[in-house]
C-alpha cells in the first residue's frame, strides 16, 4: 500500500500509475494495446484513466509490482 493520501471514501486523491500496477498487462490487441485484470478492460489510454473518465473516482485497486521501489 502507498503512503498516498486518500479522500474521505478511501479513494486515491490521484490517478495510479498503471505501469507500477501488478494488475497492468499489455495486451496483443493493436487497437487496445493496454489493459487491467481488475477492470477486465482493455483500452488505449491508461486503464487508470478510463476507470476515472467513466467513473469520476480514481481507481482504488492499484498494486505495486514486486521489486519497484
Ligand atoms: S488496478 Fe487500477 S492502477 Fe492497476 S492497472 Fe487497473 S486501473 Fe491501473
Amino acid at each position: 500500500m502507498s503512503a498516498e493520501t486518500r479522500d474521505p471514501n478511501n479513494f486515491p486523491s490521484r490517478t495510479p500509475d498503471c505501469l507500477k500496477c501488478t494488475y497492468f498487462k499489455v495486451t496483443w490487441d493493436l487497437a487496445f494495446p493496454r489493459s487491467c485484470g481488475i477492470f477486465g478492460i482493455k483500452c488505449r489510454n491508461l486503464p487508470s484513466v478510463e476507470v476515472y473518465k467513466n467513473t469520476g473516482c480514481h481507481c482504488p485497486s492499484f498494486q505495486q509490482k514486486k521489486g519497484l521501489k
